[in-house]
């Protein structure tokens, strides 16, 4: 059988989109029809060639989605046909099968263990989380819940655990961010800052929860902190990328106890340089493994939101492309065009 796929086969070009032949299912695969696909900037800097070298050339791409289990591979448990499911790169329970190889004539295409940026794709059982049967979820916005949400929501929740009342600041107004400070507003933190350098971001900031926005171009977002909290903030998640802004947020938490949670990708290579006097002053400096969640105990709370209205995703699920105007949502997203651009595969649900 065969489907179609979008694959990167020389960094720094345009993703290919071509069909593949999908290989017998091994013990612990799945395959899975995508309904649609999340393009998240991990996919630009693999495509653009940012994370260095590429060992895997030509492979699949993409790490959220959502779908509907077609197949079984033997052993697998967690799934059965039929299953509406959250695909997602962090890992649940279930068996964890590396990458697949599909077949193009004679080429091997290879992939890791879960693509999305496909019609089908073969995935690792412990990639799936399945959406309760009763769940009033549709799976476009399901589809949100496999990256920038769970990375965005866990950084607060599960990373920096604040108590209500407590002040944040989100470095950085994408998608993780706006996640991050929906987060926020859930854990009743307050105030809530958003950063970023361009207004359109902080204006859908305050729309979804932020109390107050700083536009970076402008102003010095360290000092503009200390004029909103004197003594400094509780915590601050940066969602940029940037080391330069990675500082920042270390500099402008409280002495004491002040957290600066980093989420967000530099560029391969880049280092980050810090004044130790930082750390003398009581503050830390954390990483986050994609929000540190659970899928199997997390997404399900996560789902919740979405469908008791607490999480309003309709506020930047903002463009839906066609697998084959894919290299279009990567420009957009890297251009900054589009908040999450979603890729629609067109699959028909009863
Ligand atoms: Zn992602």
């Amino acid at each position: 059988m065969k489907t179609r796929a979008a694959i990167l086969e020389e960094l720094g070009k345009p993703l290919k989109i071509e069909e593949i032949e999908i290989p017998e299912l091994k013990s612990g695969q799945v395959l899975v029809d995508i309904a649609y696909s999340g393009v998240c900037h991990t996919q630009v800097l693999e495509a653009r060639g940012y994370r260095g070298e590429d060992k895997f050339l030509p492979h699949c791409l993409g790490h959220e989605g959502s779908g509907i289990v077609r197949e079984i591979g033997p052993d697998v448990e967690k799934v059965k046909n039929g299953d509406k499911v959250i695909l997602s790169w962090m890992q649940g329970h279930g068996i964890n099968v590396p990458g697949t190889v599909y077949k193009r004539g004679n080429d091997n295409i290879n992939s890791g263990g879960i693509t999305t940026f496909s019609k089908q794709s073969v995935i690792s059982e412990n990639r799936l989380t399945v959406i309760p049967k009763d769940s009033k979820i549709s799976l476009k916005d399901a589809s949100m819940l496999g990256c920038a949400l769970p990375t965005g929501i866990g950084a607060v929740k599960n990373v920096a655990k604040p108590k209500k009342g407590q002040s944040i600041a989100i470095f950085g107004a994408g998608g993780i961010g706006l996640c991050a400070i929906m987060g926020a507003k859930i854990e009743e933190c307050n105030p809530i800052i958003a950063i970023d350098i361009i207004d359109k971001k902080l204006e859908e900031s305050k729309a979804i929860g932020a109390t107050h926005t700083i536009n970076a171009t402008s102003k010095d977002p360290v000092k503009e902190l200390k004029n909103i909290c004197p003594n400094g903030i509780d915590f601050a998640i940066e969602s940029s990328g940037i080391t330069k802004v990675m500082k920042q947020a270390l500099e402008s938490v409280k002495m004491r106890g002040g957290k600066a949670i980093v989420v967000g990708n530099a560029h391969h290579g880049e280092t980050l340089n810090l004044d130790p006097h930082q750390f003398n002053l009581g503050k830390s400096i954390l990483g986050t493994w994609g929000g540190d969640n659970d899928p199997d105990e997390d997404f399900s709370k996560y789902i919740e939101f979405v469908t008791s209205g607490k999480i309003e995703l309709s506020n930047f699920t903002s463009k839906v492309y066609d697998l084959e105007n894919i290299n279009k949502a990567l420009d957009d997203l890297e251009n900054g065009k589009v908040l999450r651009p979603l890729i629609d595969m067109k699959l028909k649900v009863d």
